[in-house]
Order: C-alpha cells, then structure tokens, then sequence
C-alpha cells in the first residue's frame, strides 16, 4: 500500500447544487493527489492536498517543451452507495506507455491504482448521480526542471484532479456532426499519436475551429500521409456499421488506444457482430454510403461514451447516416456500457473496480 501524507482542506467548496446541469471540466473538487519525482530519488512524497495552484519556476521545461503525459477516466456512484472506476489498470499502462514515449519516468502501476483510489475515496461526495454525470478523474505528469535547452526532464510532478461533470458534448447522446479534414493532420506513425499528450491536441486545434466554423462538432483526421486512411476523432476512436460488420481502424501507432474502443471491440464480439479492427479508407466509407451500406457510424471515448455520428462531411460530399436518430447498435452500446458503469447491469468483463 503506498504511503499517503493526507491534509484535509479547511476550506471545503461549496458543491454544485443542480447536478442534472453539471458543465463538462471546469468544476473541480476539494482535494487533489500530488507526488514528486526527482532523479536520484526516484517518486516521493505522495500526498493529498487541498485543490490549489502550483508554483512552478517560468524555466519548468513542461511550459517550453511539452513534456506532459494526462489520462481521463471515470468514477460513477451505483445505487447502493458504491464508488466504481472503470477500467482503471487499462488507463495506468496507457499512461506508462506515454511516459515511456515522453521520457517521463515508469509509475508503478500499483501505486497509481492506489493514488487514484485515494483520492476518489477522500472526495467521494463529491461524485454526482444525475443521469449522464460522473466523476471525472485527470491524472497527468508534467516536467518541472527549471531549465532551457531540449532534453528529458530530471523533475516531475504527477497530480491527480477530479471534476464532476455532466455530458461532454452541450447536446449529451445526441447525435454529433463530423467534418472529415483533408488538409491538416493530427499525428503520423513514429510520431507521438498514440500517446496521451498535449502536443496532439494544440496540433488539432486548427482544423477543430476549421470545423466549429463550418457547424461540425468534432473533426474526423485522416492518416498523416496520404490522407486517405481513416484514423479517429478530435477526442474519440471511431467506428462504421457497415453491411452488418463492425470496423474500426487499426491501431497503427498514430491512433489513440481507446478504452472506450477496447471494449466496444469486446461487446460486438460478444454480441456475434463480425468485427474488424483493420485499415479503412475514406473513399469506402463513402462507397458503402452511397451503396445505402452505411448503417451507423459512432465514436467512442471515456468523456461521451458513445457519439452517434448523423453527418459527415468529407469534401464536397454530404454523408447523413442516420439523420437525426440513434442506430440501435449505438444505443445498445451506450446501454450496455453506462449501464456496467452504474453497476446496473452484471459485470460479466470485470471491467469495475470498487
Ligand atoms: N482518441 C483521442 C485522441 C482521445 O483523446 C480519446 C480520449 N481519451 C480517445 C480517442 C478515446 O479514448 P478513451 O476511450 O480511453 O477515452
């Protein structure tokens, strides 16, 4: 069990009274997990401390080179009173696998288990219960030597905030509208796309307000090199429904692993769904629309679980799937899934963790 110094707040913040109206990440809790690393020392002095600023040197070289590593995952409150995370071990090696691309230090995968338990469990009453909300858990490393010229960092700070939030998109599981670029791209294979790390999110910045300006909610990005292969969402992995077989791309290096994918990929395995993980390019998505094959397309991701796509725009060409519904399989996903999460329906994955 690793060692926690534990300081309550004095202070404690007033919740948020309508938890049905909750915004997606910008309430954040009274406590916060906080562990250094130093070279030499290796991570030390774990603690849990009231939510507060940092203080940091200008020169910290996270806010000159982006060496940063964040996570996101989910604490949900069951009827009886139980805390549940989901997947958590799955989010911990993908962290680790950051890290090892970012050249941030290992964490130990049972000492982050217990940091996370700890200080869900301290701001447990602050998980809320109205439909579609949760406790949303971000962990992230930052580099803090205070130094300027390229290279890893021999100081890092890793701190675990918690937020309670309602649906990630404004319209909760509604349908969302998807603009297809072809110009910018967000990652390439050796590059760091697979990794959870700041640099693939300023570098989708661009086509995002490309896309809000042209009324799409969320930018589809295809491969860095031809721009033909489909890769995932601005924050989401992406699957087609397709003449009754399920796709979704590969993961190829440049595509984010998903928890959310990993288990949809399980699901309509064991739901008897021919499923493909493989390559799939943007000019089949578009045969199969125009073949009147394209039955349902949704993304995947810890914030909105599942996002029925009604409309993607590739080009010139306008593809509505589905206008303005929810295919069935997305609804039975979103169901099956949120529904595990609540402790509703039987576990049978052991996908929770009390
Ligand atoms: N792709 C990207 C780029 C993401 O930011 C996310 C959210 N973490 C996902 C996919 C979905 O991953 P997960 O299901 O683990 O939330």
């Amino acid at each position: 069990m690793l060692e926690i110094r534990i300081e309550k707040t004095t202070k404690p913040k007033q919740k948020p009274e309508n938890s049905a109206k909750l915004p997606f990440g910008s309430i954040f809790t009274d406590h916060m997990f906080v562990m250094n690393y130093d070279e030499g020392k290796g991570w030390h002095d774990a603690r849990i401390i009231p939510y507060q600023n940092l203080s940091l040197e200008p020169s910290a070289m996270v806010f000159h080179y982006g060496q940063e590593m964040f996570e996101g995952l989910k604490a949900y409150k069951t009827d009886d009173g139980r805390t549940l995370l989901f997947r958590p071990q799955k989010n911990i090696e993908r962290a680790n696998n950051s890290n090892a691309r970012l050249c941030i230090p290992q964490i130990p995968p049972e000492i982050f288990l217990d940091a996370l338990k700890a200080v869900v469990k301290m701001d447990e009453d602050w998980i809320p219960t109205a439909e579609g909300t949760s406790l949303y858990i971000r962990p992230f490393v930052i580099a803090t030597e205070p130094h300027l010229g390229v290279k890893a960092s021999s100081s890092y700070l890793f701190i675990i905030i918690l937020s309670p939030s309602g649906a990630y998109y404004a319209n909760g599981f509604n349908p969302v509208k998807i603009w297809i670029e072809d110009d910018y791209v967000r990652a390439v294979r050796g590059g760091i796309g697979e990794s959870k790390t700041g640099g693939n999110y300023v570098a989708s910045l661009k086509a995002q307000e490309k896309a809000h300006d042209g009324g799409y909610n969320q930018v589809l990005w295809l491969d860095g090199v031809e721009r033909k292969y489909i890769e995932e969402v601005g924050a989401m992995n992406i699957f087609f429904k397709i003449n009754g077989t399920v796709i979704t791309p590969q993961l190829n290096g440049s595509i984010l692993p998903g928890v959310t994918r990993s288990s949809v990929v399980d699901l309509c395995k064991s739901w008897g769904y021919p499923t493909e993980e493989r390559k799939i390019s943007i000019d089949e998505v578009f045969e199969a629309f125009q073949k009147g094959q394209l039955e349902e397309v949704w993304g995947t991701g810890t914030a909105a679980v599942i996002s029925p796509v009604d409309q993607l725009k590739w080009k010139d060409h306008l593809m509505p799937v589905n206008p303005g519904k929810i295919g069935p399989l997305s609804q039975k996903l979103y169901d099956t899934i949120t529904g595990i999460q609540l402790g509703k329906i039987e576990d049978t994955f052991h996908w929770t963790l009390e």
